[in-house]
């Protein structure tokens, strides 16, 4: 993942006549990155994903895709995204040849590319032996194909899909998720929205949650030097003295300390927190807490799923402080 962003969301703010859908929405997303958009129903995902692509006017703010300022030059910006609506049409009569040829076209590509890119994007979607097929004889998951086919066929630099997993069967789901890490080894970023958050964590690197139109967490799901990992250690018993232990692990690269919500059933007692170094910097850890006779039995690097995340974001919780802290 290159680190310089492609897309950078500056305090964006929409109405509808008389709706306030999105308020104060700031993010920013380096290339090759996969945004997991999530919130209930009517938190203004779809108003989010439209305004990035250009179709609708936020009141203020600003969108800026691959250097280019959205809201001031949408024509510029179509030529580098793609987006798939939560509701599509396609065009019956054509067959789904046609209907990539036609959204290869749209997006200016020249003849001879877009036969080598509709004949790629048909092997990336398994849309190859129904080329020839009427759209308006395909099922609804076949449809879905084409239209995420057509949303992609130029591409893009950012592809933008609202439910894109809408209607697909178990098969055709885990080939959208193995499609969509390919596009992001690639280089592409995509916004993906889904009330699906299991399939969501698999290829996604980070999570914008957006509540009744603000965006109530967005965070980087994997691990880097900036922003570490999340440890967890558990003791056979609560530690006696609770200032020392947080200033042992703050000496050696632990930040955000808090107790964990649910010990394992060795640990009496667990805490998680923020670690920053390397695995050589958590082995000095361990020595240290071993060495200071605390009864460590647990020590582990763990990730939150997406269904955690989306859940604890809703609440709008803060992490919970260490137990028993005199902090
Ligand atoms: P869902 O998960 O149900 O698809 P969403 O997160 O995509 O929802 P949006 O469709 O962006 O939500 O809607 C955000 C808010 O704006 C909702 O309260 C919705 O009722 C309102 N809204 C959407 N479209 C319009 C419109 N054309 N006119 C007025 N209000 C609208």
């Amino acid at each position: 993942m290159q680190s310089d962003p492609v897309l950078e969301v500056s305090a964006l703010t929409f109405e509808y006549p008389g709706k306030r859908a999105l308020t104060d929405v700031s993010f920013t997303l380096p290339h090759g990155a996969v945004l997991a958009l999530v919130g209930p129903n009517g938190a203004g995902k779809t108003t989010l994903m439209r305004s990035i692509a250009g179709l609708d006017d936020p009141m203020s703010g600003s969108i800026m895709l691959d250097g280019v300022d959205v809201i001031f030059e949408p024509r510029e910006a179509y030529r580098k995204l793609g987006y798939l609506s939560d509701f599509f049409g396609l065009y019956g009569a054509l067959t789904v040849r046609q209907s990539l040829m036609h959204a290869a076209g749209m997006r200016a590509l020249a003849q001879a590319e877009q036969i080598a890119a509709v004949k790629l994007t048909a092997e990336r979607l398994g849309l190859t032996s129904r080329l020839d097929a009427r759209t308006d004889t395909l099922s609804r998951g076949w449809r879905q194909r084409v239209a995420i086919g057509q949303a992609m066929v130029h591409a893009p630099q950012v592809l933008l899909l609202d439910e894109p997993a809408a209607g697909l069967d178990p098969e055709a789901r885990i080939g959208l998720s193995i499609l969509f890490r390919q596009l992001r080894a690639e280089g592409m970023t995509l916004i993906v929205s889904s009330h699906i958050l299991a399939e969501l964590d698999e290829y996604s690197s980070h999570m914008l949650a957006i509540k009744d139109g603000r965006a109530v967490e967005f965070r980087a799901l994997e691990a880097t030097a900036e922003t570490g990992v999340t440890l967890r250690i558990g003791f056979a018993q609560a530690p006696a003295d609770d200032p020392a232990l947080r200033t042992l692990l703050g000496v050696h690269g632990m930040s955000a300390i808090h107790a964990a919500s649910s010990p394992s059933a060795d640990a009496g007692w667990a805490l998680q927190g923020t670690f920053k170094g390397s695995a050589a910097d958590q082995a000095m850890l361990l020595k240290a807490l071993v060495g200071a006779d605390l009864p460590v039995v647990e020590f582990a690097v763990v990730r939150e799923n997406m269904h955690e995340s989306y859940l604890r974001s809703m609440r709008q919780e803060a992490p919970a402080p260490v137990v028993g802290s005199a902090a």
